[in-house]
C-alpha cells in the first residue's frame, strides 16, 4: 500500500500522470471513494499522460468512454450502474479488449466482477478543503512486480 497525498486538483492530476507511464495492455485501475474525492481528476491527468487529447470529463450518460492515447483507455463510472450484472455488461466488455488499459470509478461495484488483479486507487477528502489522501495498492501478480516502480514514480507526494 502506497499512501500518498495532494493539496490541489492539479497535484491529483500530476499524480495520475506519473501513473500513466507504467501502464500496459489489459491493465485495470480502480478508483474508489466518494463524489468529489478526485478520481476524475486522477483521470485526466493519467489520459494526459499517456497522450489522449480529448478533455476527459465524467462519463455521466455513457458508462463508459474510450479514448486514444499511447494504449486506448476506457474510462468508466459506475456511479449509476443499477446491477453488478449491468456492470459486468459494461466493464467486462471493454476489458475484453486486453490491448487498452480500463480506469473504472466507482469500482467497489466492478471488484467481484474483475477479480484481485488491477491497481486500486483510493481517495479520501483530507484536513483541509483542497487536501485529498490517495492509497495506491497494486494486488495481484500483473501489479505486484510493478510496485517498486510505482513507489519510486509517486516519491514526491509520498506522505507517512
Ligand atoms: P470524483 O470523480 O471523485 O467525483 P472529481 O475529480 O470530479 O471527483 O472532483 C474533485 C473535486 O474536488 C473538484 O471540484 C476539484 O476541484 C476539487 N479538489 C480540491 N482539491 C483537490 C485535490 N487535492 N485533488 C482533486 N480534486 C480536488
Ligand atoms: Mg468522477
Amino acid at each position: 500500500m502506497i499512501r500518498c497525498s495532494t493539496s490541489s486538483e492539479e497535484e491529483t492530476r500530476d499524480l495520475g500522470a506519473a501513473v500513466a507511464p507504467l501502464a500496459e495492455p489489459g491493465d485495470v485501475v480502480i478508483l474508489t471513494g466518494d463524489l468529489g474525492a478526485g478520481k476524475t481528476r486522477f483521470t485526466q491527468g493519467f489520459a494526459r499522460a499517456l497522450g489522449v487529447d480529448e478533455q476527459v470529463t465524467s462519463p455521466t450518460f455513457i458508462l463508459v468512454r474510450r479514448y486514444q492515447g499511447r494504449l486506448p483507455l476506457h474510462h468508466a463510472d459506475l456511479y449509476r450502474a443499477e446491477s453488478v450484472d449491468e456492470v459486468a455488461d459494461l466493464v467486462l466488455g471493454e476489458l475484453a479488449d486486453s490491448t487498452g488499459v480500463a480506469l473504472v470509478e466507482w469500482g467497489e461495484a466492478a471488484l467481484g466482477v474483475i477479480g484481485g488483479d488491477m491497481l486500486e486507487v483510493r481517495l479520501e477528502l483530507g484536513p483541509g478543503d483542497d487536501d485529498r489522501i490517495i492509497t495506491l495498492s497494486p494486488a495481484g501478480p500483473r501489479w505486484s512486480v510493478r510496485s517498486q516502480d510505482l513507489e519510486k514514480a509517486l516519491v514526491p507526494w509520498r506522505s507517512a
